[in-house]
């Protein structure tokens, strides 16, 4: 060890840190000292700020080192946000997230980082000079330099480096930055920019003895200060103390007066802070719970045991819907919460929290802290810190949930496990539901993975042992399961019917009008028509960016891509041939409202799909509304087909079943099914029974047949044994690999290379390599896209060697672009472990 012999210095402090950086090489531990000032002040979790090279970096504190045999370690430069943001737990499950789903460290970091705390150094570029000055201090022929002091000047002046290299595509070089800032006309600085949610503070002011006594003898100087007369009067009538903008909007003081006041120690001003509630202005009935019946307590005794055996099991709890699953979870959760621990429950979508949190709220009460992306920043921020500080012990929330910052954790239940919306769109794109086995088995938690259509992956890892695969095969008080009617629209299509409701179902919806009943009618998309056609050419109008057709959404009149938001306003001039008529395809839920006002104009009908839940609260508005009894149906996308629990609805209307049958990909059988055992579960939950018509192509497709039968077996075993013989999960590991670029030729040669560098790197016992190919939507975005897919058996065994197959691939990406004169961002890589798409 260097230094023995000196006197040690024990004060000095080592710590290893990851720095916030997304490039791979830089993916590593970096050590760094604290200097002296900073002793104490740094801990696991810290975000601080540390030089390398000549630039400095966000970096997490991972933990305390040894003295490391280098020689100079550069010191840490200063703490960017104080308390802890992680613990030790967290790194090590950030640890195997990365591992997992080979991305880089940092990026998993940030998931487990307070809302709206991130952070990254980012470089600002400011003109020192006037832009004449500037441009006279420049040669002529400096292009480049010129450029940059002209964008300089129409931005106002100073820039984001990023911003100015986004508005000058490759044309922005390091040479072209020294040589402006040599000069002295630009300067360069480094910023951490702040973070964008923060404490709320409100400025208290409290009336002191002082003033209480000069109040008590007013009258000598009330004429003099009639301000500061209202001023201590009003903190009197409010019991000493108020805020101060309450305070000044009572009173119309002015500043001055009262900043006078504190200076004659009338008053003692200080900062408190407010928390935000998102739900400060909601009330929740309070709940008693229902005893449970002998399956639901066979459920929870097997979850007890899975507690208090602290060693991190999971559990699957396929119970159909209306079971008492969530019965259940609320009983499990008292029990962990008597222990003095803590409880994490995850819903797949904002739309199912409305009334779960109503119900979590209802039996739990202050315990429940609420986390999803539809609260504010600062509402969110708030939650979470009270989270870390124990003042909630339930969480309840989506898919980033997962990471809150709760202690002790007992019990996790991942409820709809097999839902899509568990799985993350950006790197590290992790699935919740597969993180959390991880995360229990760090800190010894159970584990409850609920639903009434389980993943085939869960259904097939719980094998069919009774003590981690619990049943719940009735519903509460054996209220019958709704009776399916299937309308096959080929025979009505065959008998010239053109409507989309068929007469099956426009009699039951009659019939629910009459009755007073509610009914839900589902069709998992949205819009109008799935897509405009010629008439007379028979052109399907398309995205300009990506390689879909657009779809027609009436309201608003207007063509829109699904995929980047892309408009066309009418008129609908076919570019092939001039023709302005069209026919349009593919009914959308914004049609079958159409139809519905058509059919049954009495009938009031609320719809639900992503364009009418754009604002904040629409989910639960449009619940409330529906719940009150204000509309006879609710018609929607896959939104309303889970989670609701509304007694007055006896009838489903499902208005094509096959939507998501037609999709390339391997989980469409899976996903169908799940669907339309999910909806018809909407049916009957009350105590009339329900019915579900199904409108179909195709009666006989297994997963339609067996969904309508209720045979969850069945579906399993033909559904497995397909996937076995053409080797996808659960039997395999799929790693896809999506290489994107505007240029089609610079996504096939990328996508060429990797599939060269990876070849050799895969032994046939260890994985398949299919591609590259071009994706089944080949272009997104104005993005071409080709992929290589990985069928691995197992991930351990290739994950190194993809690894080393990415390096070398961003080698090969490096000197491509260099050699074809395109910037490094023009091609893109990404990596999908266990992806739920392949398209
Ligand atoms: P799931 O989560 O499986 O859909 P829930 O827990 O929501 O089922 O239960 C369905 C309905 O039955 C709810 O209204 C719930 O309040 C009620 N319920 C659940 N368990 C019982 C029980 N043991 N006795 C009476 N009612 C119950
Ligand atoms: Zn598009």
């Amino acid at each position: 060890m260097p230094g023995r012999n000196e006197p040690s210095q024990p004060s000095e402090e080592y710590i290893n840190v990851i720095l916030d950086a997304p490039a791979r090489q830089l993916d590593r531990p970096f050590t760094y000292v604290i200097p002296p000032h900073l002793q104490g002040k740094i801990e696991i979790g810290s975000v601080v700020l540390v030089p390398l090279l000549n630039t400095q970096h966000v970096a997490y504190v991972l933990g305390f080192c040894e003295p490391p045999d280098l020689p100079r370690i550069r010191p840490v430069k200063d703490v960017v946000d104080e308390p802890p943001a992680f613990d030790a737990e967290m790194v090590e499950l950030c640890r195997w997230m990365a591992g997992y789903y080979l991305s880089p460290l940092s990026q998993a970091l940030r998931l487990v980082m307070p809302p709206g705390r991130t952070r990254r150094v980012i470089e600002s570029i400011e003109l020192r000079q006037d832009t004449g000055e500037a441009l006279e201090n420049t040669p002529p022929r400096a292009t480049r330099q010129r450029e940059v002091i002209n964008e300089l000047a129409a931005r106002g002046g100073e820039l984001r480096l990023s911003e100015l290299r986004s508005s000058m595509g490759g044309r922005l070089s390091a040479s072209t930055l020294n040589a402006l800032e040599q000069r002295g006309v630009i300067s360069r600085r480094l910023v951490i920019p702040r973070p964008r949610a923060s404490r709320r503070n409100v400025r208290m002011v409290r009336i002191t003895e002082q003033g209480r006594k000069a109040l008590d003898d007013g009258a000598e100087w009330s004429d003099k200060a009639p301000a500061r007369l209202r001023l201590l009067r009003a903190l009197v009538d409010h019991g000493g103390s108020m805020t101060s903008p309450e305070l000044r909007h009572l009173t119309r003081i002015s500043s001055s007066a009262l900043k006078t006041a504190v200076e004659m120690e009338l008053v003692r001003t200080w900062q408190e802070e407010r928390l935000r509630d998102p739900f400060a202005d909601r009330s929740f009935p309070q709940q008693e719970p229902h005893r449970l019946n002998p399956e639901q307590e066979a459920a929870l005794q097997a979850i007890i045991k899975a507690i208090d055996a602290r060693d991190g099991r999971g559990l699957l709890l396929h119970g159909i819907t209306g079971s008492g699953k969530t019965e259940v979870y609320l009983h499990a959760i008292d029990h962990v919460l008597n222990q003095g621990r803590t409880a994490l429950v995850l819903v797949p979508e904002i739309a199912l929290t409305p009334q779960m949190v109503q119900r979590f709220k209802g039996r739990l009460g202050a315990d429940v802290a609420v986390l999803h992306s539809r609260l504010g920043l600062g509402e969110r921020y708030d939650q979470w810190r009270g989270i870390r500080e124990g003042r909630y012990r339930v969480v309840i929330g989506a898919r980033s949930a997962l990471f809150a910052p709760l202690k002790d954790l007992g019990l996790m239940v991942i409820d709809e496990e097999h839902e899509n919306t568990y799985k993350e769109g950006s790197a590290p794109r992790y699935n919740a539901r597969d993180v959390a086995v991880k995360r229990a088995e760090l800190c010894g938690s159970a584990l409850v993975l609920g639903s009434a259509t389980p993943s085939l992956e869960s259904r097939y890892a719980a094998g069919e042992g009774d003590d981690v695969y619990l049943k719940l095969p009735k519903r509460i008080d054996n209220r019958p399961l709704p009776g399916t009617e299937v309308v096959d629209m080929r025979e009505l299509s065959g008998q010239g019917f053109r409507n989309i409701i068929s007469p099956q179902l426009v009699n039951a919806l009659g019939r629910i009008y009459r009755d007073g009943e509610q009914a839900i009618l589902f069709l998992n998309r949205r819009g109008f028509a799935r897509f405009l056609q010629c008439h007379s050419c028979g052109h399907i109008f398309q995205c300009r960016n990506c390689s879909v057709s657009l779809c027609y959404h009436a309201r608003e009149s207007f063509l829109l891509c699904h995929h980047c938001g892309w408009r066309w306003p009418p008129p609908f001039i076919c570019p092939e041939c001039g023709n302005q008529e069209h026919r349009y395809a593919g009914i959308g839920t914004e049609r079958v409202e159409e139809e519905l006002r058509r059919l049954l104009p009495p009938l009031r009908c609320l719809r639900m799909d992503a364009d009418t839940t754009r604002h904040k609260n629409a989910h639960w508005d449009i619940l409330e509304d529906f719940k009150a009894g204000n509309a006879q149906v609710l018609l929607g996308t896959q939104m309303i087909a889970k989670g609701l629990d509304i007694p007055n609805i006896t009838l489903v209307g499902v208005i094509n079943a096959d939507t998501s049958l037609g999709l390339p990909d391997f989980r469409a059988g899976e996903r169908t099914f799940q669907l339309l055992t999910q909806v018809s579960g909407r049916a009957g939950r009350g105590a009339r029974p329900g019915k579900v018509i199904v409108q179909t192509y195709s009666p006989d497709h297994y997963a339609i047949a067996s969904a309508l039968r209720g045979d969850d077996d069945s579906f399993c075993r033909t559904e497995l044994s397909f996937r076995r013989e053409a080797g996808y999960p659960p039997f395999c590991h799929l790693i896809n690999m999506v290489l994107t670029s505007r240029g089609e030729a610079h996504a096939h040669s990328a996508a060429g290379a990797l599939a060269e560098i990876l070849h050799p790197a895969i032994k046939p016992e260890d994985g398949v390599l299919l591609g590259p190919a071009p994706s089944p939507l080949a272009r997104i975005k104005g993005r071409y896209r080709y992929h290589l897919t990985l069928k691995a058996s197992s991930l351990e065994r290739v994950a190194r060697r993809i690894e080393e197959a990415l390096t070398a691939y961003e080698a090969f990406r490096t000197s491509y672009c260099r050699q074809e004169g395109i910037s490094k961002e023009d091609i893109s890589l990404t990596v999908d472990v266990d992806p739920v798409t392949l398209l």
